[in-house]
């Protein structure tokens, strides 16, 4: 991505350091264990949605910085997480005008290890996670060097889809649709609130795209390759990929991000479309995903 010369976004709050909350290490030990956990939780389960946002308490634990100092690569990736975020503002402020509407953008805290939120205490190994209670994003920068070694999904604009899919969660919530797939997720079997959490997993991937379709428009920023670079990462945080993965094998039930398959379809329609209207994926049935 050609990023030079881009605004940094004032939303962001820099908690790194800060060691917010309960540490959580030792699933299953190693250091493979952590990142097994960190990458299924995050593509299938104790992301944003279903389970976090529910809460609502807001501890205030000790959070006092320590002596943490930001190697020459976490400050470039914080720099470059708050170019993406002041991206996706420019983006989704345009985007909600021409829908007679205002956009109010999310605030998006960086920290290391784990962090308090209004939707509980979280630490990394859920990944970055969207919490509609504070209409926060919360990210250790470190996913990213997951992304690169653990899952080979690196790249710049690969990253960068991750910050646009957790904001795509933000608007879903502006617009009232993530808390009422929530409220409904709330009624249904699990097998029905799966499918609705998929639903709402690939309508935020649809976004992702529609804001690189429209901050590409705005300031040139995709190269060659970029694109190529988010499907390869939507492909790679399937459930079928993830779970065969991890256990050698997939149960479609419980999938509740969706397919590999059905990740780079949404993120590449939102990015060739730019039209939020086709991204209704509520509507359609849930095999013509
Ligand atoms: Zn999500």
């Amino acid at each position: 991505m050609r990023l030079d010369g881009r605004r940094y976004s004032n939303n962001v709050e820099d908690r790194r350091g800060s060691g917010g909350g309960k540490k959580m290490l030792g699933i299953g030990g190693g250091i493979g264990g952590l990142i097994i956990a960190a990458i299924i939780v995050w593509i299938s389960g104790g992301n944003p949605l279903s389970v976090i946002s529910q809460q609502s308490s807001f501890s205030t634990s000790n959070e006092i910085q320590g002596d943490y100092t930001p190697t020459a690569q976490e400050e470039e990736y914080a720099n470059f997480a708050k170019q993406i975020l002041a991206g996706t503002e420019d983006v989704w402020t345009q985007e909600f005008k021409k829908m007679g509407l205002t956009y109010r953008p999310p605030k998006m805290v960086l920290y290391t290890g784990a962090v308090n939120s209004a939707c509980g205490s979280q630490t990394s190994a859920v990944g970055p996670f969207y919490c509609s209670g504070d209409e926060t994003l919360y990210i250790d920068l470190s996913f990213f060097d997951q992304m690169e070694k653990q899952m080979k999904a690196g790249g710049d604009f690969a990253y960068a889809y991750v910050i646009a899919h957790e904001v795509g969660h933000h608007v879903q919530h502006l617009l009232g649709t993530l808390d009422q797939a929530h409220q409904q997720m709330a009624r249904v079997s699990q097998k029905e609130a799966n499918q609705l959490s998929v639903r709402t997993e690939l309508q935020a991937d649809f976004y992702a795209g529609v804001w690189a379709f429209h901050d590409n428009e705005m300031f040139g920023s995709l190269e060659p390759g970029d694109i190529e670079e988010g499907l390869n990462a939507a492909s790679k945080i399937g459930d079928d990929y993830l779970q065969k993965q991890a256990q050698g094998y997939a149960v479609p039930e419980t999938f509740n991000h969706g397919r590999s398959d059905q990740r780079v379809k949404w993120l590449e329609k939102g990015a060739r479309t730019g039209n939020i209207s086709y991204g209704d994926t509520f509507t359609p049935s849930y095999s013509a995903l």
